[in-house]
């Protein structure tokens, strides 16, 4: 398959090219590079050894975006593009919606104008609100507590109303639990602009001295150690989900599917912190603060529905996704090269 990667050069993006070009299909990657760095380019062709087709587009774009698949030939999208800081979401709603619902819908008009009909999108656990059942499952109702979160529900329901509407259509809907962690290599991984909002960066941060002290949002929660719990998953794994669910796509007949991706082991914030410790033989000096305002206590996957009908599990272990992490930190403590 030739597959079009929006947000290719992301976070998760970047991860899910490697994996999609060992799984033997073409990976071509549309980013506007407004949260990536170029430098993730020179980093994924060394890894894959080989040049890797960029387009630098923002796919709200329209003409863009239709010229791309007019020349592109895409079998399928894995769509990543779009805005993911939940309190700037917060402070920030109608440059949420208008980025991510945009961008969304652009790539799937495109997509439905050129006859490409195979779409992964980049969903989270996050559309699983409030629910006091804490190992979420994907037949749970769906809701969110901040615009970030609303604009993930908003889009699957519009994939849900587009596989009624054409059935021709398959759709992965991927429910990302805590993705953390750095391809095994230490060349590439997560390079949060600015004061990361998430644990994982902000304690890699700490163990390489780029900040003073981890901040732990509260530690009187009702879980093992106070500590809000989560489920972490390693960005490999769940690259190679993206490529099971991709592969997927092209046995099955239902035109809507929804899976999660997470490891369905809870793990709290200082079980992390100490692992990371472990990892990289460095003190994580921490305080503990106030709960941060709208943050769960506890939640964690269901992974059984991706394991029975994807063949696919998370294998790696919070100390991988620590080793991993402290590998790529400590050989790139300032992040990519500007
Ligand atoms: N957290 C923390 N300090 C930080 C960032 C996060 O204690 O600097 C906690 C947060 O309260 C939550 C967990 O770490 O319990 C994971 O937070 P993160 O922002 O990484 O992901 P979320 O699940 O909130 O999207």
């Amino acid at each position: 398959m030739r597959v079009l990667i929006t947000g290719g050069a992301g976070y998760i993006g970047s991860h899910t090219v490697l994996e999609v070009l060992a799984a033997g299909h073409d990976a071509v990657i549309a980013d506007d590079f407004s949260n990536a760095r170029p430098a993730v380019v020179d980093r994924l062709e060394e890894l894959a050894g080989r040049p890797i087709e960029v387009h630098r587009i923002d796919v709200t774009d329209e003409a863009a975006t239709d010229t791309l698949f007019a020349d592109g030939r895409f079998d399928a999208v894995i769509h990543f593009a779009g805005f993911k800081a939940v309190g700037e979401s917060v402070a920030e709603p109608l440059n949420y919606y208008r980025n991510n619902l945009d961008s969304a819908l652009t790539v799937l008009r495109a997509m439905d104008a050129h006859g490409v009909r195979r779409f992964v999108f980049s969903s989270s656990a996050t559309v699983y609100g409030e629910n006091p059942v804490l190992e979420r499952t994907e037949d749970m109702p769906t809701s969110a507590t901040n615009p970030y979160g609303w604009t993930k529900v908003m889009i699957e329901q519009m994939l849900r109303d587009l596989a009624v509407a054409d059935d021709t259509w398959r759709i992965a809907v991927l429910r990302y639990f805590n993705p953390v962690g750095a391809h095994r290599s230490g060349r590439i991984g997560e390079d949060p602009s600015g004061l990361p909002n998430n644990l994982m960066p902000f304690v890699a941060q700490v163990a390489v001295g780029r900040r003073e002290r981890l901040s732990v949002f509260g530690d009187d929660y009702d879980t093992v150690d106070g500590t809000g719990v989560r489920d972490y998953i390693h960005v490999d794994d769940l690259a190679s989900g993206h490529v099971a669910a991709l592969e997927r796509l092209g046995e099955i007949t239902e035109p809507w599917s929804v899976w999660n991706l997470g490891s369905g082991e809870p793990v709290s914030v200082l079980q992390l912190v100490n692992a990371f410790s472990r990892a990289s033989g460095r003190p994580i000096p921490y305080d503990v603060v106030a709960r941060r305002p709208g943050d769960l206590p506890a939640y964690w996957a269901d992974p059984s529905k991706a394991n029975a009908e994807l063949g696919w599990r998370a294998t790696r272990t919070v100390d991988d996704m620590c080793a991993d992490t402290w590998r790529w930190q400590s050989q790139n403590p300032d992040g990519y090269p500007a």
